[in-house]
């Protein structure tokens, strides 16, 4: 009997929330993973440590995803440490809310810049080893927002909804090499993103839920471990939203 294979991963924002939860479960699995985020050393250095107590293989790099050079030199650092990227989470995000009246463009080219340019960028970035071996996963973040939009949020909602027609035309493009493309979209889950929104946006969520609660970065991150998995393996091209029955 052989065990789990061991492969490479690279996790984008994996510094912290769902990103870190998705780390630590992958290393978890015997995969050896590295942590991208953009400027919080310390939270990188803090999951990385995390996974090295739990006896897990893990790096941290630095690099803004938004960015082709630094996306590149990114992709090569990793196979540099660890080998090919076999497993790719397209995590990063961030937001920049404001209703579109008042919306500057630069909070539309940020969030779009590095929410959606972002996937298109590290995906094209590992796809030719994934291509060479026969095999990859790619599973990216997107959101409810992206799904059914959220008022103050039509720039992160263009970016998340842009992730799921990415997820589906990437899919077919690449099906027939043994690659599955697929996107998880969660609802109200408890990170700093959300931690942000204040109590009273934060009990007006709840009380849409129907678990009654917000989520944890820990079931997103079951739901991409699932699609990482060779279990998952004839499942491509689709958005799992992880949100409690928000949308019901
Ligand atoms: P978070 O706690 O704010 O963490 C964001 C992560 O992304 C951090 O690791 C951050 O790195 C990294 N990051 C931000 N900009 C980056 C860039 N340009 N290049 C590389 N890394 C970058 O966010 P989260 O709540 O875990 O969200 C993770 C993903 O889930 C995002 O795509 C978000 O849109 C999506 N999502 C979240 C929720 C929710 O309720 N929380 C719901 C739906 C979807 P640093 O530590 O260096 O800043």
């Amino acid at each position: 009997m052989t065990g789990p294979i061991s492969r490479v991963v690279l996790v984008t924002g994996g510094s912290r929330g769902i990103g870190r939860a998705t780390a630590e479960l992958l290393a978890g699995r015997g995969h050896k993973v590295a942590v991208n985020y953009v400027s919080n050393a310390t939270a990188a250095a803090d999951a990385v440590a995390a996974i090295d107590a739990a006896g897990g293989t893990a790096i941290a790099v630095q690099g803004d995803v938004g960015e082709e050079a630094a996306v590149e030199r990114i992709v090569d650092e990793v196979q540099d440490q660890l080998g090919q990227i076999e497993i790719l989470v397209n995590n990063a995000g961030i937001t920049r809310d404001d209703l579109i009246m008042r919306m500057k463009p630069e909070a539309w080219d940020d969030v779009l810049q590095t929410n959606l340019r972002s996937v298109y960028l590290c995906s094209r970035a590992v796809m030719r080893s994934m291509l060479r071996a026969r095999w990859g996963r790619i599973i990216s973040v997107s959101s409810v927002a992206g799904v059914y939009g959220n008022a103050g949020q039509a720039n992160y909602s263009a970016a998340k909804a842009g992730i799921i027609g990415f997820t589906k035309g990437l899919a077919k493009e690449v099906g027939s090499r043994g690659i599955t493309v697929n996107a998880v979209a969660p609802g109200f889950i408890a990170t700093d993103m959300t931690a942000a929104l204040g109590e009273d946006t934060t009990s007006a969520a709840v009380e849409r839920i129907t678990l009654g609660r917000l989520g944890t970065a820990r079931e997103v991150a079951t739901a991409v471990g699932y699609l990482a998995s060779d279990d998952a393996s004839y499942i491509t091209g689709q958005t799992v939203v992880v949100d409690g029955g928000l949308a019901l």
